[in-house]
């Protein structure tokens, strides 16, 4: 990155000995293949009275879908759902209920085998089911760049009320701006109080439909099949609302759901197609990997010779094993995709996984500056519930040139890897008051490249906020 000096006289029609000299006036000593830094170019152009213009590099190597759509090629494409909520309140058994259900119903083939999402058919339309329930894989996922929900059902037993990872997984489908429709779930058992479900929920910010408020909650026995179909037919509800659209006439583009490597046929890989129509014989590249499709499988294990948008399957003819998460694109010719698979080096995919990762401090004062950011998102975590509640009202009453601070999360206890993974995938920084995250977790932030800040009084950590806010922040040492 930066240009030479040389090189900007060169464009600037100048002598390269001016700059040095100008430069020197100003006090910085360079030579005439010093590199320069933005701040030193645009001194130069200053002073010469030229206009800057930032050229914005054009990543061809890159393999996410940035191609503009012509509306007239963007059809319907089926809901992509994830299915989360605390251990044991039934997300497994939803899935599974969800699955036999719709192959009793006439559905041809039953759906043997584990690829990592499956679709059904409701109303003749279909819908797409990750099949790795738990906000986990989700936020895994989201940390990488991958956008893969479309709705999120947040299963609640009835009989045990909201718990600790119920309240994780809202955040997380808050923190990814999905629309959540919440299942009421093993209302068969005598124990079930779904108004003690309603009520939580709406401490959390879901309001019932019922209640006045806009979140769906559907009463149902994952177990023993009732109110299954009510989930259903409200997830094409929602879906139709959110005019889900695909191009299914260009080349594939999506995500790697899973992959694993296989004795016998080599790199084995579920990939979400999310545009464009994916066939056998493309010529593809996954994450670093590449290879053209020999074999598509569909989630009943048919062969397939091409799957349209929000398909999953299973394909074969990778050269390599891809990681879940990884993002994929099909390209014209086996040696375009070759190229472009050798030029994605590693550190070039490890770049791209942590470049959607979180924000330090620093990092925020530079981009208020530049007007790039307007909401700063924040986890906080205190000793006790109160304090949390104090720093996080604190915080969101900041408001410095019409930034502000979004607190994503704020909760008592110690920081853990699911605060971590949440502000690695929401490009948040944490707060922690009187709490210390231990070295397993101070290893992950450093991997997420997630920053964390440790205060022990309130108005310190605000005006360190506020410094930020104003992009003042002194460096820290
Ligand atoms: P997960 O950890 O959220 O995936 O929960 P599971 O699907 O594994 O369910 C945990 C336990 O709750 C299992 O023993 C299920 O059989 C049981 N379970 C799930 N749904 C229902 C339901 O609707 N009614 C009853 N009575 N039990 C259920």
């Amino acid at each position: 990155e930066g240009i030479s000096v040389g090189e900007l006289a060169q464009k600037m029609n100048r002598n390269a000995s001016d700059i040095i000299k100008l430069l020197f006036m100003l006090g910085k000593m360079v030579t005439i293949n010093s590199s320069m830094d933005d701040e030193t170019i645009e001194l130069v152009c200053m002073e010469y009275g030229v206009e800057v213009k930032k050229e914005i590099p054009v990543d061809e190597d890159s393999l996410e879908d940035e191609v503009e759509e012509n509306p007239e090629d963007l059809v319907q494409r089926p809901a992509i759902v994830t299915i989360m909520g605390h251990v044991d309140h039934g997300k497994t058994t939803l899935l599974d209920t969800i699955r036999k259900t719709r192959v009793v119903e006439g559905e041809f083939g039953g759906i043997t085998q584990h690829i990592g999402a499956y679709q059904v058919s409701v109303q003749s339309k279909k819908i797409t089911f990750l099949d790795t329930p738990g906000h986990e894989a989700f936020t895994a996922m989201r940390a990488r760049g991958a956008k893969v929900t479309d709705i999120c059902i947040i299963v609640v037993a009835a009989d045990d009320g909201v718990m600790p990872q119920t309240k994780e997984a809202v955040d997380h489908a808050k923190a990814a701006d999905v629309p959540i429709i919440v299942a009421v779930n093993k209302m068969d058992k005598p124990a079930a109080n779904p108004e003690r479900v309603m009520n939580e929920m709406s401490d959390l910010g879901l309001l019932p439909e019922e209640w006045g408020g806009d979140t769906i909650f559907v009463k149902c026995s994952a177990k023993q099949g009732e109110g299954v179909q009510d989930i259903l037919e409200t997830i094409q509800v929602v879906a139709e609302m959110r005019e889900l659209k695909a191009n299914p006439k260009r080349n594939a583009t999506g995500t790697v759901i899973e992959a694993k490597l296989d004795k016998g046929r080599g790199p084995v890989v579920t990939l979400l197609v999310q545009n464009g129509t994916l066939h056998t014989g493309d010529c593809i590249v996954v994450g670093a990997c590449f290879g053209k499709v020999r074999k598509m499988t569909d989630d009943r294990g048919r062969e397939i010779k091409e799957a349209k948008p929000s398909t999953p399957v299973e394909i074969i003819g990778l050269n390599d094993v891809p990681v879940a998460g990884d993002m994929f694109k099909v390209f014209d010719s086996e040696k375009q995709a070759r190229a472009i698979a050798e030029r994605r080096s590693q550190t070039k995919i490890e770049q791209e996984r942590k470049s959607s990762s979180a924000m330090s401090l620093d990092d925020l004062a530079r981009q208020i500056e530049a007007g790039e950011v307007q909401e700063i998102p924040v986890i906080v975590k205190a000793d006790v519930q109160g304090s949390a509640e104090a720093v996080k009202s604190s915080l969101e009453k900041l408001d410095v040139k019409g930034v502000r601070v979004n607190v994503i999360r704020s909760t008592a206890g110690t920081i853990s890897e699911s605060d971590v993974m949440l502000a690695s995938a929401s490009k948040a920084m944490i707060y922690g008051f009187n709490v210390r995250p231990d070295a397993n977790v101070r290893k992950k932030a450093e991997e997420e490249g997630v920053e964390i800040r440790l205060h022990n009084i309130i108005y310190k950590a605000m005006e360190e906020m506020e410094l930020a806010m104003k992009g003042l922040l002194a460096p820290v040492f």
